[in-house]
Order: C-alpha cells, then structure tokens, then sequence
C-alpha cells in the first residue's frame, strides 16, 4: 500500500477487534504509527499490534474505557508520551443491544449512548488538546441504523443518530481550525460483536444479503479503506459529511 500516511499518529479505540482491529492495521500499512484501544481484551489488543509490527509498522495496545473521562484522559497522555502527537482520531469503539422498547431500562439506555456518544465527546475532547497547529482529522463509525433503524433497535440507532449530528456540527465547529470530522456509516458487517449476538447462519443474515445490492455481508476491511481514504489527503476536501459503506444497503 502507498505509505500516504506516513509521519502521522492515529488513535483508534476499539482496535482489539472487528472493525477497529481492521482499521488500526490499514492505517499502519498507509504508514500511521497507530494507538490500539481496547476496553477489556488485551491479548485481541496486543494480535494487532503484533500484526502492524510485523508488517514493519508501528502500533501501542493502550486500555481505557472510552466512557470514563479519567482512562480518556490516561490513554491520551500515555499515547503522547510514546509518539508527541495525534493526528488522526477513530471512533470506532461502540456496542449494539437490541430490545423491544417495553424492555428498555435506564440502565440499558445509558450504557449505549454512554459508550456510542460520550465517549467519542470525550475522546475528541482530549484530541483537540494534541492535534497540532495545522490540523487534524476525526472519523466516527456511525452505523446505517442511524437512518434506516429496525424494529428493536431504537436505542442502538439513536444513539448512532446522536453520533451523526455530533459528527456534523463538530465538523462546522472545527473547520476553521482545519480539523475535519466525518463519519461512516457500515451496513452489517461480520465482526465479533455480530457473531456473539446469534445474527450468522439465520434468516435474519439471508434478509440483509437479499436488502444488500451488492449481495453480502460488510468486511471489516470494506470499512476500513473508506477510513484511510477519508483521513488521507485525498479525503482534504471532504469535512462534516456521511459516507455509507453498505455495499448498498439503506
Ligand atoms: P465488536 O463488538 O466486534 O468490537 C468492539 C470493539 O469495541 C472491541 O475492540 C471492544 O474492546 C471495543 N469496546 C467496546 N466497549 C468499549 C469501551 N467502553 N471502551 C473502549 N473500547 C470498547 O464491534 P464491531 O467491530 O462489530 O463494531 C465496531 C463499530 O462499528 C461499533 O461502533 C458499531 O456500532 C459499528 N457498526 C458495526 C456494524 C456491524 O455490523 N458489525 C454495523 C454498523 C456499525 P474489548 O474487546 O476490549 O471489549
């Protein structure tokens, strides 16, 4: 791969898995030094790092849960102590939980924009401190449920529609300063969190490869390349805006 990110430092949370485990490895092979978040699995945290070095990159396994402003605060100090800087912050840590909502608690509710929206509040609060004079770049991974949410998952995807207007207004916010902020929004993509929630093998799977045009699941890597293209200089022109990586899907 062209190494068009080479001298950056992106911070990617939710790195040990799924998506951010792919992103964090695409960004490394453009040539970013790259922070790999994780909230819990530090072996799945630290394959990845193993992955980017061997691959001649340069990758830090770093824990914090991004819903608590003290690991946020943590992680960011740590990360520049190791590398000087942040270019690049990826959003990408986030849970899904589907409920009818007679079954939806405080508890289940706070949990979900806990994690989906304050912590990307707190996570591009601690950025603008680094980011340098010139600039930086925001990615948020939304999700197609923002625009075009299922029966059950009516807090997941408000939440995620939390995160666009977040996106959007940030991006108006921050673009005098040359700080891009954009988001993504996959369709279902096979990850970890999608096989633990029983979704593979049911008729559920065959009715998203049938809403699919293009006639299948998301990779992880299908989302990540729209990430290293967004943050990249040929992403410049590109700020407060949504890019569907859906193969299709609505
Ligand atoms: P996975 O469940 O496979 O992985 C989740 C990752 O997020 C893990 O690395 C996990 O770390 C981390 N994480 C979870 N909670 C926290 C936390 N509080 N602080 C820091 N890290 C945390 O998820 P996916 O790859 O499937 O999803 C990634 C993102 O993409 C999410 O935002 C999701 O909403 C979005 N998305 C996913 C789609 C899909 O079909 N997969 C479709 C549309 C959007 P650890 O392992 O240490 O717990």
């Amino acid at each position: 791969m062209e190494q068009t990110l080479k001298g950056k430092v992106a911070l990617v949370t939710g790195a040990s898995k799924g998506i951010g485990a792919a992103i964090a490895k695409d960004l490394a092979a453009a040539g970013a030094a790259v922070i790999v978040n994780y909230a819990a699995s530090i072996t799945d945290a630290e394959k990845v790092v193993q992955a980017i070095t061997a691959n001649g990159g340069q990758a830090l396994a770093l824990q914090a849960n991004v819903s608590n402003a003290g690991d946020v605060k943590k992680m960011f100090e740590t990360a520049i102590d190791a590398f000087g800087k942040i270019d690049i912050l990826v959003n990408n840590a986030g849970i899904y939980k589907f409920a009818p909502i007679e079954s939806v608690t405080p508890d289940f509710y706070r949990e979900q924009f806990d994690i989906n929206v304050l912590g990307p509040v707190l996570t591009i609060q601690e950025a603008l401190k680094y980011f340098p004079a010139t600039g930086g770049n925001i990615v948020n991974i939304s999700s197609s449920a923002s625009e075009n949410p299922m029966p059950s998952t009516s807090i997941y995807a408000a939440s995620k529609a939390a995160l666009d207007a977040l996106s959007i207004a940030l991006g108006r916010e921050l673009g005098p300063r040359n700080i891009r902020v954009n988001y993504i929004a996959p369709g279902p993509t096979v990850t970890d969190g999608v096989k633990s929630q029983g979704l593979l093998g049911t008729e559920a799977e065959q009715f998203m490869v049938r809403s699919t045009p293009l006639g299948r699941l998301g990779q992880p890597e299908d989302i990540a390349a729209v990430v290293t293209f967004l943050v990249s200089d040929a992403g410049k022109w590109i700020t407060a805006d949504r890019i569907k990586a859906s193969g299709g899907l609505q």
